[in-house]
């Protein structure tokens, strides 16, 4: 199997080339030459594997013999071990038609877990078998740094830092990773916002000779792994769906701020997952909703809301959708590309906008809406939401269809945004992991927005 960039300037990889490489050479995104088939017998015959034993499964197509059997094998148990609960993620029955597949029992409390634990081993796995070092920089509103810092921590041959904007993030974000006392690990509080946060990473990057002599690597959504890995729950769901006596078709409502959890869903159907409708929901922050229902992409200002790890404008695993929405051809992407960079905006005719509307539909949920549907689902169903799933489970009642069964993405643990629910009376107390976190000893270094200072500090780091 080998990987091409949707702007097909540079020559294949192979899978471990691609996943070191992250964002394609060429400034597109790698995605694999062939998408692999799964037909009915295959889904037959994996219904009942583990979570675990699925992912291998799914995973050995992708990768094939770049990683022996058996140590793919290891990579993915050594992921899940540290989940609170047997089945990974496990699906539960509100009602007929209504499941949620809970993605949030990883050590962060959040479902980039999923991925970023098996992403963690895979860089161990590569810096052991060809004796490179690998340091990561990242720039995090949240999720994703706690995720990728538990990813790696205390792992030979990584290093990771990671930036953040200094009393911006949620109190569980933040301790999540100034808790962690590990040598392999930077923590930088940065006296600035997210947007300066990012643009320090990019200057960083730019300087071409520094990134190159520190073996820098950047950890964010647009990695293929992350992508494949992700793609593994969908199937999950559906054979769940079938044990639970359902056939045919069913749908899924992911909430989306990069278009990488949706993206792995895209991509399941296109394996052969019977799946119907993918519905995409936005909070306020309508961007992708737009694209979907107008075929127009264009950014606005960001807007702050109770689901911040949706408060994201420009989607980074966009691109791979166009790519596939261009009938895999480079040269469509590249012009659209072009095209939004010099104007701001990307519009789509009306027969791509058909295509476009086949393949998701998608509700844009307010802020109020939000923190109804968290009350609306704790008194029906006894069941506490956070803000991001609860952004899904609305968008389901906008637009999802009646009487075919549906699976909410669960992304989060409703006490990981306890100050949303709070304002609704439904605060819960915290999981003892989160609550032993309050104790600890914190490790984090207070710097200035600037480059200079920042780029100082990690030469001091990596030594
Ligand atoms: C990152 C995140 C999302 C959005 O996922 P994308 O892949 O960026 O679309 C949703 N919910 C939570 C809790 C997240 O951390």
């Amino acid at each position: 199997m080998r990987y091409l960039s949707t702007r097909g300037h540079v020559a294949p990889v192979g899978f471990l080339d691609a996943v070191m490489m992250g964002m394609a050479d060429d400034g597109g995104l790698l995605v694999p030459e062939t998408i692999p088939q799964i037909d009915a017998a295959m889904l037959q015959r994996w219904k009942d594997l583990s979570y675990q034993d699925l992912t291998l499964e799914i995973l050995q197509c992708y990768v094939q013999d770049e990683i022996s059997r058996s140590d793919l094998r290891s990579l993915i148990n050594a992921s899940y071990t540290g989940f609170r609960h047997d089945e990974v993620v496990p699906v539960r029955q509100l009602d007929p038609t209504h499941f949620v597949l809970e993605l949030f029992h990883g050590p962060t409390f959040a479902f980039k877990d999923v991925a970023l634990q098996f992403l963690g081993n895979l860089y161990a796995y590569i810096a052991r078998t060809s004796q490179a070092q690998i340091n990561i920089l990242g720039a995090t509103s949240g999720d994703t740094g706690a995720s990728a810092i538990e990813g790696v921590r205390g792992k030979e041959g990584i290093r990771i830092c990671i930036l953040y904007p200094y009393g911006k993030v949620s109190k569980v974000q933040a301790l999540q990773m100034t808790t962690v006392n590990d040598a392999n690990v930077l923590n930088l509080a940065v006296e600035g916002s997210f947007d300066d946060c990012q643009r320090i990473i990019k200057d960083l990057f730019a300087d071409v000779s520094f990134k190159r002599s520190y073996h820098l690597r950047a950890v964010n959504s647009i990695n293929i792994a992350r992508i494949l890995v992700q793609s593994v729950y969908y199937f999950y769901a559906y054979f769940q769906l079938v044990k639970a006596g359902h056939r045919g078709s069913f749908e899924v409502s992911v909430p989306t701020g990069n278009f990488g959890d949706i993206f792995a869903g895209y991509l399941a159907r296109r394996m052969g997952l019977p799946m119907d409708k993918l519905i995409l929901a936005t909070n306020e922050n309508r961007i992708l909703e737009r694209f979907v229902n107008q075929g127009v992409y264009q950014p606005a200002e960001v807007r702050k809301t109770y689901s911040p790890s949706m408060d994201i404008q420009v989607a980074s695993n966009f691109e791979r959708y166009l790519y596939y929405l261009s009938e895999e051809n480079p040269e469509v992407v590249r012009e659209l590309m072009q095209r939004f960079h010099g104007e701001g905006r990307i519009e789509v005719d009306c027969h791509k906008r058909r295509q476009v509307q086949s393949d998701f539909a998608a509700a844009r949920v307010s802020n109020e809406t939000c923190l109804d549907t968290i009350v609306d689902y704790h008194e029906r169903y006894g069941y506490l939401i956070d803000p991001h799933t609860a952004c899904a489970a609305a968008a389901v009642e906008a637009v999802g269809s009646e009487r075919t069964p549906t699976v909410i993405l669960s992304t989060a643990h409703p006490a990981k945004f306890n100050e949303a629910l709070a304002l609704r009376n439904l605060a819960g107390p915290y999981p003892r992991e989160i609550e032993a976190l309050f104790s600890k000893p914190k490790f984090e270094k207070r710097m200035a927005a600037s480059s200079e200072e920042i780029q100082r500090e990690l030469i001091h780091f990596l030594g």
